[in-house]
């Protein structure tokens, strides 16, 4: 198949305002749909899942979309640099499914996750240095209490040192353009989810499986004690560095 030069500047504008429609629709399809349902249709149905009692700031909605798309735009940039690196030859992304056998498929997508925990968890870390947090961190922690627009709520410094992770870790670990695409649907469900301040996990699996996965309930008091539950995905970074807290009936 003959592909055009993607590094022309024409390329550039059009592959990043493709980027920038897909991501941003992703946005606010999943976070809009989750806000309609819990908040909006049926919230109370899920009254007793709600974790803060509080009601959101007045503005709080507009100021998260608004660093959320300029994330989206750095998310954006770095599809079209991805892009790049991969018509040069830069990246392992691979397009036959069976390339590796398909048993890797899964096992690659496993990889990934846990080293994306492992990168977000200490650079988490790093970004609650009080001189660093200021500059870095403070915008994501603005929302004291998380709702589904909160998912992409960065300042563009952290914005970037996200959006860096998924091209350097294509430089090094192949893996089928599926996967990929399937990896940035979940890291968006789980950021919604994981903000959205409703426990939408059953009861016996958070006490079971679901203890090693983050929810609404962790995240949450993170937003408000900043010094427990670094974690993106999963609990056993913030297990392993006893890191991880647990949200007191007095913190609501
Ligand atoms: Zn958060
Ligand atoms: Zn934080």
């Amino acid at each position: 198949m003959n592909l055009p030069d993607f590094t022309s500047a024409y390329w550039i504008f059009l592959l990043t305002v493709i980027f920038f429609i897909i991501i941003t629709g992703r946005y606010f399809l999943i976070a809009g749909l989750f806000y309609l349902i819990f908040y909006t249709w049926f919230p109370s149905k899920f009254e007793a899942r709600k974790i803060n009692k509080k009601k959101y700031k007045k503005g709080q909605f507009k100021k998260e979309i608004k660093w959320s798309l300029i994330t989206s735009l750095l998310f954006s940039v770095a599809g079209t640099i991805t892009v790049i690196l991969w018509q040069k030859g830069y990246t392992k992304v691979y397009t036959k499914p069976d390339l590796y056998g398909f048993w890797y498929l899964p096992i690659s997508l496993i990889i990934f996750m846990l080293l994306h925990e492992t990168y977000y968890y200490w650079i988490h870390r790093w970004m609650h240095i009080p001189r660093v947090y200021k500059i870095v961190h403070k915008v994501h922690h603005d929302s004291k209490i998380a709702s589904p627009f909160t998912a992409f709520s960065f300042h563009p410094f952290e914005g970037l040192l996200q959006a860096i992770f998924l091209p350097l870790m294509l430089m090094i670990l192949p893996m089928h353009y599926y996967i990929i695409i399937l990896q940035l649907t979940i890291m968006t469900f789980s950021s919604v989810i994981n903000h959205l301040d409703i426990e939408i996990y059953p009861k016996p699996l958070k006490k079971s499986f679901g203890k090693w996965i983050i929810g609404a309930t962790h995240h949450s008091l993170h937003h408000k004690q900043f010094k427990y539950n670094y974690g993106l995905y999963f609990t056993f970074w913030d297990k392993i560095e006893k890191t991880e807290g647990e949200l007191m009936a007095g913190d609501r």
